[in-house]
């Protein structure tokens, strides 16, 4: 199949990352969320980007108008019925990702791709909800997308070779490189990155240092470009602890058993950059 058309399901930050990077490439995105305002935001925060690639002089005001001319949006999922491959990028919970993935199987033509840019949630069960188990596939991308290279590929056990070879290309042509990952809890990016996110929450929570010092210590003392915590931040809170749960539950080891204080700050609404507080004050 000729992939022309490119559905995007969640319209957060990953979502627009998405949207906009697959735009770039020549692509027509649909962007589908179920919040009208995050669709707006999403559009926004796209025009923006693409006028900082204007001013650093990596892309001219010519193909930012291309771009933008290739993405539209909606807030009806049956915007997704032409798309050739739809990547869902909607919030990290199995059982919103279950709904959106049975309800794209009935819009969608029968042979469309269906990826998930899960963090950690199993592919083969979210394929499993599907008529189409050998069309769904992980499609990992890093944050945020228009900077970042990696996209882990993840097959499902169902996933036919056709599929991946068929998003691998898609990665490719995006700029990306792809890695061939197996579908595990986290995959390889989230089973490293996230354990030590967290254990850099419980020195927080402990009190070993202050935030700023433990983000020092990984940055001068390990060359992170940025700490644990502000990273955190970046990612989202309730999107870390939805991997923590995830990788907790799925190996049933108490090593991955998610921060009290990040479960804390959760509870409060403190998920980070996107709601303003975080580790951090934005
Ligand atoms: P986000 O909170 O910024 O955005 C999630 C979006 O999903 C919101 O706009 C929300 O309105 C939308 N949404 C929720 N339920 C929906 C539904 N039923 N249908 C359509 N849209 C719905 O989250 P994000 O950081 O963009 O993460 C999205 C996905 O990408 C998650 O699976 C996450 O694990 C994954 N991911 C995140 C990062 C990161 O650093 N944040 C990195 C890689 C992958």
């Amino acid at each position: 199949m000729n992939i022309q058309q490119i559905g995007v399901v969640g319209a957060g930050q990953m979502g627009a990352g998405i949207a906009q990077v697959c735009a770039q490439a020549g692509y027509q995105v649909i962007m589908f969320d179920l919040n009208g305002e995050a669709l707006e935001k999403a559009l926004s925060g796209i025009a923006t980007s693409l006028q900082r690639l204007i001013k650093k002089e990596k892309l001219t005001i010519d193909e930012m108008q291309g771009c933008l001319a290739n993405i539209s949006a909606s807030t009806e999922l049956s915007s997704m019925a032409q798309a050739d491959l739809v990547i869902e990028a909607a919030s990290e919970q199995e059982s919103i990702k279950q709904s959106i993935f049975r309800q794209l199987d009935d819009i969608c033509h029968p042979d469309a791709i269906l990826a998930t840019n899960t963090s950690s949630i199993s592919i083969t069960r979210l394929a499993a909800v599907t008529k189409r188990p050998s069309n769904v596939v992980g499609m990992h991308f890093m944050n945020p997308v228009s900077v970042m290279a990696l996209v882990e590929v993840i097959r499902g056990l169902q996933t036919q070779d056709a599929v991946f070879d068929q998003v691998t290309q898609v990665a490719k042509e995006i700029g990306k490189t792809p890695v061939d990952v197996k579908d595990s809890p986290g995959f390889v990016a989230n089973r490293i990155l996230l354990p030590m996110i967290n254990e850099g929450i419980f020195c927080l929570h402990e009190g070993l240092a202050k935030a700023e010092d433990i983000d020092e210590v990984m940055k001068l003392g390990m060359s992170h470009p940025m700490g644990p915590l502000a990273l955190a931040d970046l990612i989202g809170l309730d999107t870390c602890l939805s991997i923590m749960q995830v990788l907790y539950t799925s190996f049933n080891d108490s090593k991955y058993r998610p921060c009290p204080l990040l479960v804390q700050m959760v509870d409060a609404g403190y998920l980070g950059r996107k709601t303003g507080r975080g580790f951090y004050t934005y």
